[in-house]
């Protein structure tokens, strides 16, 4: 804003601080004089000048005049019944005797009407002296100040009223003569307006010697003085130049007369109406007229200035020097006018510009140009062309100024489009098409171009048919197409193996679906998953792991697969056409396998891994490509679910399986916000005296359509889906809830699944399901079975140590059943180890269940650990297993398991659970 403004502000200091300085005194002066000029008045008449001319000096001879003549000049004006006469004469100097007599006897005949003379003089040494009236004539008339004091550049505008000289006051001529004061300051505005013309003159020596007639002197006020240019009374004024002093007295007395005493406005009028003006530009400015209207504007405003100045001075005596305004309006227009003049000069370059380049430079601008551009004549001959298309296309200059044609040197591709487009008669120009095109620029080197051809029809400079020019752009776009290309390349493939991704398997299935000769033939989709491939990236590093993953790429494509994909991590997919039977499934799955699980030679290692792979084809899961690979999936889980290097084929029961976990999914989530669940807690028995020392809480489902659903079908289920982390939170704290009601604060075992383990904070959740109920954690056993220590023992160890913090206990569940060890029980913080029900199921009579019994009771009483034996059915189990040291058991023998009402009612009666010391004595 204030950018926009800087010019007309800076004009605006300008002015005022040079008008402040009074630098436009002389503009002033030729308006005002003007002013002054036009507003001219005449004298009143009542003031006549007797002039000392040429004429009188001449008939008198010397100067200064003997005082007689003065004499004579009062005696003569006295005669002709002059009212006042007022000599601006000096008389402070004697001359001859008789002469200042004949003086002096005039004056005292005049009777006291004389005004004579005094003034301050300045001397060569600084001082002043104060010239009046010899007293002989002071005493016969009035002593009167004539000083005029010039402004600084020598003029007289302002005329004093009187002045105190040695502590007396003088009154100055004029007021004297006009007999009036203006009643505010020491001086005032000479208006000059008055015509100094119409003062009546006359010269002293026509007086003297009666040539003036008597009526014209009669009743006047004479004001006697030098007019003679010799004289040197002369001074400078506004409107009139030089004028001889008593003239700017009689002046100065006619403006007291007519009561035109003249004020001037403070400065700040005058910065004032600079500032007005420049808001008054600023309007102009915005007003988007015409640039000779806003000058016009600008010189109306100036004129309407000085309009205003020249009714203030006729009807309010106000003297206002305009002279700053204009200026400051010259200034507004020079700066507008240069603003103007910057913009049409770059109007003027820009079209010189369009011109030149109409005419010559169109070439260069093709031959600089970036992209290709070839401009071709209807004759099918160069005109013109880039320097990128002449690198690229393989000519010069010289096949242009040769006017070769298209057809020795652009690709045919391109010709044909050329072609077309300047033989088309119809051709629209809208039409133009983008295409794209590969060329060859040698063996391997290729480019791959974007191109459009336009049609133009230009006018000949005399009035034959327009000439028609066709003109072939393009652009390189190798780089852009290649990256794509690239990308594709990367979503469409493995970037470590180069197997297809699955999604693109997935693009290809439908593909190949849906094209007919694959459709009646099928297509057999296999997944394999690897074993022990954790362990090559874990011994070995992931350099080798990766290795080991490339080899089986490609050994799966040498064994006549269509299409390989990597599934992901160590799962691998592999698509062939056509269906097998039973027996070529057996052959082909072989053939895959011991490839596969051969010995992988890595450069300093040997690898061996194993891999299990479910197959399908388009006859058993139909052309649904996800469905493919979903029922693929099944059957390689049933294959995992089997020893050693094996295969499975997708059935139609394992789809089954898959609806029913899903169903049982779903209906299981409600289940637990539908009370569907309930806990049941089984006793665990003192084998020694049959005592109830605790219980292990086992949930139970009642569906309300399928009726009591088994935990051992649908805990699997939910382990597999997550729910079972929701799930057991419900169950710790419900049990939890219901122990420390009890009456008697025996033991509470909760079992706990290895995936919340995995997937959620166990100590968490105890913590939480402790201080909710209220329940002492000595009084809880944590469940869980050796599953957990796949996937993290570390971790699960660690999670242990803390539920011991806690003071919670830890169990091994089914010991036995899994693929611990002996050895394994010493390695792992348990408080508790329960023997599995299958080992107590062969007691008493089965030697092996018997040993291991044995083994187990004697390393964990060694390591200090509680041996629980579950599944007890009959007293002689409950009797060998007591003797063999083994002090608590569960089974269907003691109890099976039972509601939280009917435990707390068991407590109140000791007598059922006794059953074990009959059978063991
Ligand atoms: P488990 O933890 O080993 O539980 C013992 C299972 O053996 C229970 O089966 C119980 O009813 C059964 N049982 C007890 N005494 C005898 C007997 O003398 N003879 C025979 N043949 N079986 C006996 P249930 O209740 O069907 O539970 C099966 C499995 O489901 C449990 O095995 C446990 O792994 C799991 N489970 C049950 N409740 C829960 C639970 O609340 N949380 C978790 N995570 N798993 C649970
Ligand atoms: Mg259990
Ligand atoms: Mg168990």
């Amino acid at each position: 804003m204030l950018r926009q403004f800087k010019g007309l502000i800076f004009v605006v200091l300008l002015v005022a601080a040079t008008n402040f300085f009074g630098w436009f005194q002389t503009v002033d002066n030729s308006l005002q004089s003007l002013r002054f000029k036009q507003t001219s008045r005449p004298a009143s008449g009542e003031i006549v000048f007797a002039a000392i001319d040429p004429k009188s000096l001449n008939a008198i001879g010397v100067w200064p005049w003997p005082r007689s003549v003065h004499a004579s000049l009062v005696n003569a004006l006295v005669g002709m019944d002059a009212s006042d006469i007022a000599f601006d004469i000096d008389f402070s100097a004697q001359s001859t005797p008789e002469n200042d007599l004949a003086l002096e006897q005039a004056l005292e005949e005049a009777g006291g009407f004389v005004m004579l003379a005094a003034f301050r003089q300045a001397l060569l040494d600084g001082s002043f002296t104060f010239n009046e009236p010899l007293p002989r004539f002071a005493q016969h008339g009035d002593t009167v100040l004539v000083n005029i004091i010039p402004d600084a550049d020598g003029m007289i505008r302002r005329y004093p009223v009187g002045a105190a000289i040695d502590g007396i006051k003088y009154t100055s001529l004029a007021a004297l003569v006009a007999g009036y004061v203006p009643p505010q300051g020491s001086d005032f505005v000479i208006d000059y307006s008055i015509d100094a013309e119409t003062v009546p003159a006359y010269s002293v020596i026509d007086i003297i010697e009666g040539r003036v007639d008597p009526a014209l002197i009669a009743g006047k006020q004479i004001v006697i003085g030098a007019s003679a240019v010799e004289l040197r009374d002369n001074f400078v004024v506004p409107r009139y130049g030089t004028i001889p002093g008593p003239m700017v007295q009689i002046l100065a007395a006619e403006t007291l007369r007519q009561g035109r005493v003249l004020s001037e406005p403070s400065l700040y009028l005058e910065m004032g109406l600079i500032v007005l003006a420049a808001l008054i530009a600023v309007l102009v400015r915005f007003s988007r007229l015409v640039l000779a209207i806003r000058v016009a504007m600008m010189i109306t405003v100036a004129l309407a200035f000085e309009l205003g100045a020249l009714v203030l001075l006729t009807n309010s005596n106000i003297l206002l020097d305009t002279a700053a305004v204009h200026i400051a309006i010259v200034g507004f227009l020079f700066v507008g006018l240069a603003r103007e003049l910057d913009f049409r000069k770059i109007l003027l370059r820009s079209t010189r510009r369009e011109l030149t380049t109409s005419q010559g430079i169109l070439d260069r601008v093709i031959a600089d140009n970036f992209d290709g551009v070839v401009v071709v004549g209807t004759d099918g001959k160069l005109i013109a062309a880039s320097r990128f298309a002449e690198e690229v296309l393989g000519f010069t200059d010289a096949d242009i100024a040769a006017g070769t044609s298209i057809e020795r040197t652009l690709p045919a591709n391109l010709i044909k489009d050329v072609r077309k487009v300047l033989e088309d008669a119809e051709y629209d120009p809208a039409s133009t098409m983008v295409r794209e095109a590969t060329l060859k620029r040698d063996e391997i080197d290729s480019l791959i171009i974007e191109y459009v051809v336009t049609l133009s029809r230009i006018a000949p400079e005399d009035d034959g048919p327009p000439e028609l020019v066709a003109c072939l752009t393009f652009r390189d776009i190798t780089e852009r197409r290649l990256s794509e290309r690239r990308l594709t390349y990367l979503a469409r493939h493995d970037p470590l193996t180069g197997a297809l991704s699955r999604a693109r398997m997935i693009d290809l299935i439908n593909q190949l679906i849906e094209s007919d000769t694959t459709r009646n033939r099928g297509l057999t989709l296999g997944v394999v998953s690897l074993s022990r491939f954790k362990l090559v990236n874990e011994a070995l590093g992931h350099h080798y792991g990766d290795e080991v993953l490339k080899m089986v790429v490609e050994r799966l494509r040498s064994c006549r697969v269509d299409h390989v994909a990597r599934l992901g991590g160590d799962s691998f997919a592999f698509l062939t056409k056509g269906v097998l039977d039973d027996d070529e499934f057996e052959v082909f799955s072989t053939v895959i396998l011991n490839k596969l699980s051969d010995i992988y030679d890595l450069e300093d290692h040997q690898a061996i891994v194993g891999a299990q792979m479910g197959l399908t084809d388009t006859h058993l899961s139909g052309t649904d490509a996800e469905l493919l690979i979903t029922h693929a999936d099944m059957a390689l889980s049933a294959a995992k679910e089997m020893p050693g290097n094996t295969y499975a084929v997708f059935r139609p029961e394992m789809d089954e399986r898959l609806k029913e976990a899903q169903v049982m999914e779903t209906a299981m989530r409600s289940a637990i916000h539908n009370g569907q669940l309930s806990l049941n807690y089984q006793p665990q028995v003192s084998l020694a005296d049959g005592r109830l020392v605790g219980v292990e809480a086992l949930v139970r489902w009642e569906h309300p359509e399928l009726g009591p659903v088994s935990p051992a079908k649908f805990i699997p289920i939910a382990e597999e889906t997550g729910t079972i982390i929701e799930l057991g939170r419900w169950i710790l704290n419900a049990a939890c809830m219901d122990a420390v009601n009890w009456p008697e604060p025996i033991k509470l075992a909760v079992n706990v699944s290895p995936t919340q383990f995995e997937f959620s904070d166990v100590v968490a959740d105890v913590r939480k399901a402790l201080s909710k109920s209220g329940l002492a954690p000595e009084r809880l056993d944590i469940e869980l079975t050796e599953g957990v220590f796949i996937a993290d023992p570390a971790g699960v160890i660690a999670v242990m140590e803390q539920l011991k913090a806690l003071g919670v206990g830890v169990a091994l569940d089914d010991f036995g059943t899994g693929y611990s060890s002996l050895s394994y029980l010493a390695q792992m913080p348990f408080d508790k180890v329960k023997i599995d029900k299958s080992f107590v199921n062969g007691l008493p009579n089965d030697q092996q269940s018997a040993a291991i019994v044995q083994a187990v009771m004697t390393l964990s009483e060694s390591l200090g650990k509680v041996v629980v034996a579950e599944g007890i059915e009959n007293a002689d189990q409950a009797w060998m297993l007591n003797l063999a040291g083994c002090h608590i058991g569960q089974g269907y023998h003691f109890s099976r398991p039972i509601d939280n009402d009917a435990l707390v009612a068991r407590m109140g009666d000791s007598t059922p659970l006794q059953k074990i010391a009959q059978a063991g004595s």
